[in-house]
């Protein structure tokens, strides 16, 4: 039920109304003479405030306001994959092309293109039963994908009808499911988690082929990760890198209020970027929804609720799904000044009191499940953030620590000493639950929990011996330290750098990891043993297998580089 309102005031992205009728919080409103795009957020009495999707310049106190009795919903269908939607959903592409290059305001446009046709094939046939998340047919969205239609959340019963192999749009009815039609496409609400069979536990790791990442600082398919990293730290690089090789079968990627010429660059090089695994434009597998910071902040605000739902959807029919969030201390940023314009009191830094829960609501819908189809899928989120002055402390960081168990923090002194990717190994972590021990052992070989820890300790070391070191001077530790410094930076170098930009190692295997971390520390036991013999440890650091382990990570096999073990056993 619709309710008709005037406007009493406007702040920026925040408009109130007098409303006569019953509204409720969540509602779409119409706002203005344009119509502007808006969301109910806050009831008092018979004044709604809503937050506007579109720039307000030029409304006034009187226009009208209509509640529309409806709540802010997302189209769900063929057409996302390589589309690019603001934080509400209208198409950027289309609407460029049928507004000229920027969005008039007021403009309805639907997000998926109601003309294309796609070739539907049925899976069920009149008669059979279809249960809510079921696939009534399937249709090839791109050559490697096949989207399953499915009965929306909410819907069963019988098929009464179902049409036949051919084309279809997307606002065709291709079949009825117990009185109620189906189409290509179906809506669902943006702030409501999509339903699952089940929560499904951790079991595998979300495989980046980025070692630091796979190896020390490991995520869970299904898990959630935490990204802070100031400009130049390499984000972009390893977001790219995230996007071509991590095991997801589709990506969404949320742009949210970086600077347009920065994202203009990300869609630019997204698409030509190539998918290792077709060959095929990486924007094949791939859904952008892009606020920059010229847009309004409300749809910023939106934006990466938006993406979670496409990002589930795709998750219903079986696939891995990836969102990358870039970033979401701009995301909080658009709710600081949207709370500043509310009036409300604000918390830590001006942000709203509510933003740790604002935060876990996005971070509730990664998940691992099984769907209400019975298959598996997951999603899996990964939040750039960007801590203003590099501060870990401030509370878009903090907050996010607490609903993440996976953090890669990229360091600007690693980045300044161009050792990529950046991440810092004291500020990182990642949780290991038993069942990713399980993966490691029966995908990649003995021993990983144990040489991760060794790894992540040899490191701690060095790092302590590196602060004394610089106080004291170099030469002021004892022989056997210096050489666990250089068996550390050996570490370093041959094992956490990782070249984007050189194919022979851009992305390495599980098992190659695993042995090039067995190799490295086996070095560090058996020089460490021989400097304790009395080897002088610049004598150990020069042995001939130390040049054969520092060009292992690009040149040599997962059996090469387990042959190097053997010649290190017998004295480098
Ligand atoms: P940010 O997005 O954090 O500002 P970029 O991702 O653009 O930083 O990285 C800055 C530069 O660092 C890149 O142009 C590239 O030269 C270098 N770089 C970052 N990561 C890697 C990597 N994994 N391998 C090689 N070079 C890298």
């Amino acid at each position: 039920m619709s309710a008709r309102g005037r406007i009493t005031r406007i702040s920026g992205a925040v408009v109130e109304a007098e409303c006569e009728g019953p509204v409720a919080l969540g509602e779409v409103a119409d706002v203005g003479a344009q119509g502007l795009l808006g969301e109910v957020i806050a009831l008092r009495g018979r004044t709604a405030t809503a937050q506007v999707y579109e720039e307000t310049e030029g409304l006034s106190p009187g226009d009208p306001f209509l509640a529309r009795g409806a709540p802010l919903t997302v189209e769900l269908g063929p057409g996302l994959l390589g589309n690019v939607f603001d934080g509400v959903q209208r198409p950027l592409q289309r609407l460029a092309a049928l507004e000229g290059d920027f969005l008039a305001r007021g403009v309805k446009t639907e997000a998926l293109d109601r003309d294309r046709l796609w070739g539907f094939r049925p899976l069920l046939k009149e008669g059979d039963a279809a249960a809510a998340g079921t696939a009534v047919g399937v249709v090839a969205e791109t050559p490697s994908l096949e989207h399953r239609i499915l009965v929306p959340p909410g819907v069963s019963g019988a098929v009464e009808r179902i049409a036949a192999e051919g084309p279809a749009r997307v606002a065709d009815v291709v079949a009825v499911v117990g009185g109620t039609e189906v189409r290509l496409f179906h809506t669902w609400r943006v702030r409501v988690p999509r339903p699952v069979r089940a929560w499904l536990p951790p079991a595998v790791p979300m495989i980046t082929g980025q070692r630091v990442l796979d190896t020390l600082f490991p995520l869970p398919l299904g898990g959630s990760a935490g990204m802070p990293g100031g400009f130049g730290t390499g984000k972009t690089v390893l977001q790219h890198q995230l996007c071509k090789w991590a095991d997801a079968d589709v990506i969404v990627y949320v742009a949210c209020g970086e600077r347009g010429n920065e994202i203009t660059h990300m869609l630019r090089d997204l698409p030509r970027l190539t998918d290792p695994r077709t060959g095929r434009p990486l924007s094949e597998r791939t859904v952008i929804v892009a606020n920059t910071s010229n847009m309004p902040v409300a749809a910023r605000e939106s934006s990466i609720f938006t993406a979670v739902t496409i990002a589930e959807y795709y998750r219903d029919m079986g696939c891995r799904v990836a969102v990358l969030a870039d970033s979401t201390s701009r995301w909080a940023e658009a709710l600081r000044e949207i709370s500043g314009r509310l009036g409300q009191m604000p918390a830590e830094e001006g942000y709203p009191p509510d933003l740790p829960s604002r935060l876990a609501a996005f971070y509730e819908r990664a998940g691992r499940v099984e769907t209400l189809e019975g298959k598996e899928g997951a999603v899996t989120l990964i939040s750039a953030i960007s801590p203003p002055g590099g501060d870990l402390a401030e509370p878009v960081t903090r907050h996010t620590q607490s609903f993440t168990r996976t953090f890669w923090t990229l360091d600007k002194d690693l980045a300044a000493a161009r050792s990529f990717p950046a991440i810092g190994i004291q500020a990182s972590w990642g949780d290991v639950p038993e069942a990713l021990e399980r993966w490691w052992t029966e995908h990649a070989g003995p021993s990983w929990p144990r040489l991760r820890r060794e790894a992540l300790s040899l490191l701690a070391e060095a790092a302590q011996l590196e602060a004394a070191a610089r106080l004291l001077g170099p030469d002021s530790l004892p022989e056997r330290q210096r050489f666990i410094l250089g068996a550390a930076v050996l570490l370093q170098e041959s094992f956490l750098q990782q070249n984007a930009f050189d194919a022979r190692e851009a992305r390495d295997e599980p098992g190659r990891q695993l042995a090039l971390l067995r190799a490295l520390l086996h070095f560090r036991d058996s020089g460490l043993r021989a400097v304790e013999r009395g080897v002088p440890e610049v004598e150990v650091l020069a042995w001939p297998v130390v040049g054969k382990l520092r060009r292992a990570r690009s040149e040599l096999s997962a059996e090469e580089i387990a042959a190097l073990e053997r010649e290190i056993e017998g004295g480098g």
